[in-house]
């Protein structure tokens, strides 16, 4: 029978990996991006954007990232609010994985359009936003109401930038999206505060590394980076830190970004890590 973790042992070992990554090696995220302006407009746009690429390699999220931001010049927020929706010559071609130069534009454009009748994203969010535990159904509604401005039928590019998370998959990328812009501490951004937005209500982001990791550690028990798992992993992490559930994710994500703890016989760096004595696959 499998174990459940040990909260009285978990919680210092997760406070400490928390301690050694905050604020650290902002280098290696796509939250970069946002990062680099100024205004809360540019940076939730950007925000946006960055999340809802950031599949594949590191080093493919990043060109590609850079190359969406130098067509949006220095203030995207202010671009997209002048923008006719004529392609952007210094997109022509671009491909990221299944996302084409023309998924992009129509989620540049709908982002545009639903920013101009709320004002912000925060807005609409919030305008959407049914409340309840967390904000799956909260994305449900922001991501439709962003497709909703897309003409049908929608490509399979579209559909993947813009997901409906209650479906169960884990849609890593919408709610690493809610936690760059609900919590405010450390490396996050904190532009989506008031109202419903709390810290307590996000779900771990669940990628296939966290979601490993989050089995060594006894977090969840399902073979899937799924809706459930994220959940399950969650509630755990909620019973150390009822206020910030996700406040680990930068040190957990940390450890498969930086290739300090990879599948099977890949490169770990036991010896060093600070959730080593509550790990089951410590070597
Ligand atoms: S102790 Fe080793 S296997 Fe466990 S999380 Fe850390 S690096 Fe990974």
């Amino acid at each position: 029978m499998k174990r459940r973790p040990n909260l009285a042992l978990l919680g210092p070992r997760l406070a400490a990996l928390k301690a050694e990554w905050s604020g650290q090696r902002l280098d290696s995220d796509p939250l970069l991006f946002p990062h680099r302006y100024g205004s809360p407009e540019d940076r939730e746009v950007v925000a946006l954007l960055a999340s809802a690429l950031a599949f594949g390699r590191v080093a493919s999220i990043k060109t590609s990232l850079e190359r969406v931001v130098a067509a949006l010049g220095p203030s995207p927020a202010r671009f997209l609010e002048a923008w006719d929706g004529t392609p952007l010559p210094l997109l022509e071609g671009f491909v990221h994985r299944w996302v084409r130069q023309p998924d992009l534009e129509a989620v540049l454009s709908a982002i545009a359009r639903v920013r101009r009748a709320h004002g912000s994203l925060r807005e609409a969010f919030a305008k959407g936003d049914p409340g309840g535990d967390d904000f799956v159904l909260a994305l449900d509604s922001f991501h439709a109401l962003l497709r909703a401005e897309i003409a049908e039928p929608h490509s399979h590019g579209v559909r993947f930038l813009l997901p409906s998370p209650s479906a169960g998959t884990a849609c890593k990328r919408a709610h690493l999206f809610l936690r760059w812009m609900v919590r405010s501490e450390d490396v996050d951004l904190g532009l989506f505060t008031g109202g419903l937005f709390t810290p307590a209500r996000l779900l771990l982001p669940l990628d296939t590394h966290v979601h490993r990791i989050a089995t060594y550690l006894g977090l969840t028990l399902r073979p899937t980076a799924d809706l459930t798992a994220s959940r399950e992993a969650t509630a755990w992490l909620k019973l150390i830190s009822p206020e910030d559930p996700v406040g680990y994710d930068w040190a957990l994500s940390r450890l498969g970004i930086l290739a300090l703890c990879l599948r099977g016989d890949g490169r770990r760096d036991c010896e060093r890590c600070a959730v080593r004595t509550v790990c089951r696959e410590a070597a």
